[in-house]
């Protein structure tokens, strides 16, 4: 058997992430193949063999990799549309263009979105996808290469709607599909790309989009879908005041009490915003262990509201950070969300410890891994986890004067990533992409946003 290739990184501080926020002043990591071997206070230990690169990580933070929640990767060829509209304003202005999308500009949106995330230190990307025009290729695909060619951690929300306007729902009718054909396809989704290993690169989740869109009965059968294949559930859950009246009107009940009557409450169900939650709403959700994905700046976008994630944490809910799709939030990187969760948080009177930095930190890494139900192989820094990680550069002029590496990395400017690891291979090297051409991926994401342009023009 080949003996396992080692790496050394030393003189960093590390911010562990692990059950008792564990931190290094100046400390060491030792990766074994796509491993986390150890760490600890100091240099590495002597006599290590087969060490094939060492590196001197002085003047830098090392961190677990962001673990994205929650995105929407189609949207990077839609960006800065209807700028100043709410959720369901938007959705109207924007679903005529979205229902015109084929298989190169997903893939091309794709690698926009998955590059862009990836060189701000994501090592697991998310992308909820729900719009499948008819004859348009094979989109669940496109965006799991992307993915793989990447080299980023991937889960895949296989999405769906089929509740258009004739059945009072949001879409147009145009840009829906059929009950049957949406389970279909998801199940034939889990069954190509779902890895169940525990190292897995590409994993499947279940992901009607969300109540105005979808309806009752495709709600229920996706979630018995999903259960009858052990796989984890998805979906945008009280995210407006628009979303609870509707569920008022349509269901006569809040949307919490809607999820839990269509089985939508679980350990094995994570919902993105969550904004507009009563006491009873975060105690059904702390009972049942459902984890929410935390989306600050698009909720801002969309002037949604503020969710509160100090009463969710406090209840014991798993919470974790997304970026949401880049058509909400055109900046597309997940380590600013890091400084947003903690600022919205704060804003009120007497709100000053609502959100603390390391609490930041912990959504965007550990937080994440546990709503989508990873936090055994990765989320934090420990031996025998895996080597997803991130060294962030505080020695410059935007971080060397901040005494403390972790208030830097949330408070301060976004800081530059001088080596991202995923699975113990390097994908980003000095602020670039090791593993795809950046500046190749801007050139078909310029032409597929025309080519989707001219097509929505048309009408
Ligand atoms: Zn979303």
């Amino acid at each position: 058997m080949e003996a396992v290739r080692r790496t050394v990184i030393e003189n960093c501080a590390i911010a562990t992430v692990d059950a008792k926020d564990t931190e290094y002043a100046s400390g060491y990591l030792v990766l074994a193949g796509h491993r986390i071997e150890s760490l600890g206070a100091g240099r590495a230990p002597e006599g290590l063999e087969n060490v094939v690169r060492r590196i001197d990580a002085t003047g830098h933070l090392a961190t677990p990799g962001l673990v994205n929640t929650h995105h929407h990767f189609y949207q990077w060829i839609t960006r800065g549309l209807a700028t100043d509209h709410n959720l369901f304003d938007w959705l109207v202005a924007l679903y005529p263009t979205w229902a015109r999308i084929d298989e190169p500009m997903v893939h091309a949106a794709a690698q926009g979105s998955l590059a862009m995330m990836a060189r701000g230190g994501v090592t697991t990307a998310m992308d909820h996808h729900y719009v499948f025009p008819r004859g348009s290729g094979d989109l669940s695909g496109a965006v799991v290469r992307a993915a793989r060619d990447m080299g980023v951690r991937f889960t895949l929300a296989r999405g769906s709607m089929d509740r258009g306007e004739k059945d009072g729902g949001l879409p147009p009718d145009f840009a829906v599909e059929t009950l049957d054909d949406a389970l279909t396809a998801t199940e034939e989704t889990v069954r190509e790309h779902h890895d169940t290993s525990c190292d897995a690169m590409t994993r499947i989740a279940v992901a009607p989009c969300s109540p105005f869109s979808v309806s009752t009965e495709l709600m229920r059968q996706s979630a018995e879908l999903a259960r009858g294949l052990g796989i984890r559930l998805h979906t945008h859950g009280s995210e407006t005041v628009e979303e609870e009246a509707f569920c008022h009107e349509l269901f006569g009940m809040g949307p919490t009490d809607y999820f839990e009557s269509t089985g939508w409450l679980g350990e094995d169900v994570w919902m993105a915003h969550c904004v507009h939650m009563n006491d009873s709403d975060i105690a059904a959700f702390a009972r049942t262990g459902t984890g929410v994905a935390h989306c600050p700046s698009s909720n801002a976008r969309l002037a949604a509201g503020i969710a509160r994630v100090a009463d969710l944490l406090a209840a014991g809910v798993p919470v974790g950070l997304g970026v949401d799709g880049t058509a909400s939030n055109e900046s597309g990187e997940l380590h600013t969300e890091l400084r947003n969760a903690l600022l919205v948080n704060r804003l009120g009177p007497h709100r000053e410890a609502a959100l603390t930095a390391r609490q930041a930190l912990r959504l965007g890494t550990h937080g994440g891994a546990r709503v989508l139900g990873r936090a055994a192989e990765i989320g934090s820094l420990e031996p025998g986890k895996l080597a997803d990680l991130v060294l962030w550069r505080m020695d410059t002029l935007a971080h060397a004067s901040i005494a403390d590496p972790v208030a830097a990395l949330v408070l301060g400017a976004a800081a530059p990533v001088t080596a991202s690891f995923v699975n113990g291979r390097q994908i980003v090297e000095e602020g670039r992409l090791r593993t795809a051409d950046e500046d190749g991926i801007a050139r078909a994401t310029r032409a597929q946003a025309r080519r989707l342009a001219a097509l929505a023009a048309q009408g």
